[in-house]
């Protein structure tokens, strides 16, 4: 049975597999390989997700979730209809549909997957993804790392030996690694990254921008109106890649409003978040001790490595030669194939070995609340040290061990993992040792085993429910499970239905009578038509609907609007 890869985005997600020899990414029941994560939530528990919950943010903004990755592994909820969701169950919803996707393609039942996450995702966010494999009814041992993903692509189909850092901006992070890679290793030296950094971000700062220069506010918005401002500012941020000057017209309740935006603009907006992208570089150039003389490239991935702002400068502070993937939204994908090839043991794969390695420290409190690592970070996984510790107090009998994970020096600013308690024999403080071996392996799994006076104690710290007790968790899973996907066979008719709907709000309102009653025409021909006459139904919809978007586009761009298409068929 195939295991797949999936790269579980914060903007779009893909599935791939090794197939024929090589990986072939996944289509959706669209035929395209990105499927939006988005996910929208209806009263009876059906769900849609992907491209037709896009087209309902505009419409159903309280009921329609996306970014949600960027929750994940935290405690924030979405609410919908009687029900909070965790961004695990929402993400548990995206992967459904790719695996369903990818048991259509295949033709057979798929239980197992190679999940991406990024780099620099801790191990409640770890955790929390393999959660979201659970509960989509996949198995998920192996995750990873999205630019260790890439540079296996990379070096799988270009077999070069180099030194390169890997640069990956998507929609809501940031990694950066260097990588070697040479014969048949590709080997992940040291990481670095911010989880709360990526295209949404300049998104935001446009929309900002736009409020601001209207005399809005982005927070007195209704949620309808700040999803056409943010749809706004992200159709501006996708034209700035291509010329530098964009503007749009966008229709608010309160009126029409004007967005205006070069790329010399938003340099001196995102002044900001352009240096926070400067820090992962620094800090993995001096983790590793490396000089710009010994790397050979640097490449950018990720779908906001298109933005001209982030490519120029990039280039101003990297001194080596800098180049953009040549499909930056579906190199991760690809690699996360690769990897689960790699697992399966298939194929021209079967030799490859990918080292990757430990993004956070992992160690225990001591006295103070002093954090003491035993891995430190950038340790090449899989890895096995031992730290020593003494008592402190008198005739103490017992001793907490709190493991953590992050790198503050204080212990209670990292993250929790697990505590181990262990009995010992009481002597003067000082006099009884304890040895504290950890063990990480590449699928995160960390073994601890503390040793003391002949005895062992030991623990395997994996799959974290994170607070959640065994029967929540069923809860969970119950739940998911009486939600049903919308059926993909209907998914290309009910994308029309919503993105007329979506076009009817953003036509000017003289306009909107022809929308509705071309959309009750095609509703009335789904209900009552033969399977040609919907066929037929579906073509003829499409068109008009492409006609009318080209018209909405063009008047939010030069602000005129062609009517000469406007005028109705009376064939009925
Ligand atoms: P990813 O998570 O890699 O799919 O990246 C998604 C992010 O890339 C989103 O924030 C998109 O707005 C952004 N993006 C995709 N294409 C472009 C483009 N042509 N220009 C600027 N940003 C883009």
């Amino acid at each position: 049975m195939a295991i797949i890869g999936i790269d579980l985005g914060t903007t779009n997600s893909l599935a791939s597999v090794w197939k024929d020899g090589k990986v072939q990414l996944i289509p959706n029941s669209f035929g395209e390989y990105l499927t939006p994560s988005v996910v929208s939530i209806e009263e009876d528990g059906q769900v849609f997700v992907g491209k037709i919950a896009q087209e309902m943010l505009l419409g159903r903004p309280r009921q329609t979730f996306r970014e949600f990755k960027r929750n994940m592994g935290t405690d924030i909820t979405c609410q919908a209809w009687k029900h909070r969701y965790r961004a695990e169950e929402l993400s548990a919803l995206v992967l459904r549909r790719l695996k369903e996707d990818a048991e259509r393609f295949l033709g057979e039942p798929v239980t197992e997957a190679v999940v991406s996450v990024p780099a620099y995702f801790n191990d409640d966010k770890r955790c929390a993804t393999k959660r979201a494999g659970v509960l989509a009814g996949l198995t998920v041992e192996r995750m990873v790392n999205e630019p260790s993903a890439v540079a296996l692509k990379h070096h799988v189909l270009e077999k070069d030996m180099e030194r390169f850092l890997v640069f990956d901006l998507g929609g809501g992070t940031l990694d950066v690694s260097l990588v070697d890679a040479f014969e048949n290793i590709v080997e992940i030296q040291a990481v670095a990254g911010d989880n709360y950094l990526g295209g949404k971000d300049f998104t935001q700062v446009i929309a900002e921008d736009f409020c601001r220069e209207n005399g809005l506010s982005m927070a007195a918005l209704t949620p309808g109106d700040q999803a056409l401002a943010l749809r706004a500012a992200e159709q501006v941020k996708l034209g700035l890649s291509e010329k530098n000057f964009v503007s749009r017209r966008v229709l608010l309740e309160k009126g029409e409003y004007s967005l205006e935006m070069t790329n010399q603009r938003l340099i001196r907006l995102s002044g900001g978040l352009l240096q926070r992208m400067a820090k992962p570089i620094r800090r993995v150039m001096d983790d590793s001790g490396t000089s710009w003389e010994e790397i050979d490239r640097v490449i950018l991935v990720g779908g906001s490595s298109r933005m001209p702002v982030v490519a120029q400068y990039i280039k101003s502070i990297c001194g080596t030669e800098v180049t953009v993937d040549d499909s930056p939204d579906e190199s991760i994908a690809i690699g996360a194939g690769m990897a689960a090839a790699i697992k399966m043991r298939t194929g021209e794969l079967q030799d490859v070995i990918l080292s990757d390695i430990c993004p956070f420290s992992l160690g225990i409190q001591v006295t103070g609340d002093r954090f003491s690592p035993i891995i430190e970070r950038n340790e090449t996984l899989p890895c096995s040290r031992t730290g020593f510790y003494t008592t402190v107090n008198d005739y103490q009998d017992k001793i907490h061990f709190y493991i953590y994970q992050g790198e503050s020096l204080s212990a209670s600013e990292n993250l929790l993992l697990e505590t181990i308690r262990i009995e010992v024999l009481p002597r003067p403080a000082g006099e009884v040792r304890v040895a504290v071996t950890f063990m990480y392996d590449i699928n995160g799994i960390l073994d601890v085993k503390i040793s003391a006076d002949g005895e062992n104690w030991h623990r395997v710290i994996t799959n974290r429910n994170m607070g959640l007790t065994q029967e929540e968790l069923e809860d969970r899973l119950h739940t998911l499970r009486e939600m049903t996907l919308h059926p993909m066979e209907q998914e290309r008719n009910r994308l029309l239905v919503e993105t007329a709907g979506r076009l009817y709000r953003e036509c000017p309102v003289r306009y909107r009578g022809v929308i509705e009653r071309q959309l009750s025409r095609f509703e009335r021909e789904l209900k009552h038509g033969n399977d040609r006459e919907i066929r037929e139904a579906y073509v003829r919809f499409s068109l008009f609907l492409s006609l009318a978007e080209q018209a909405v586009n063009n008047r939010e761009e030069t602000g005129r609007f062609d009517e000469s298409f406007w005028v109705e068929d009376d064939t009925e």
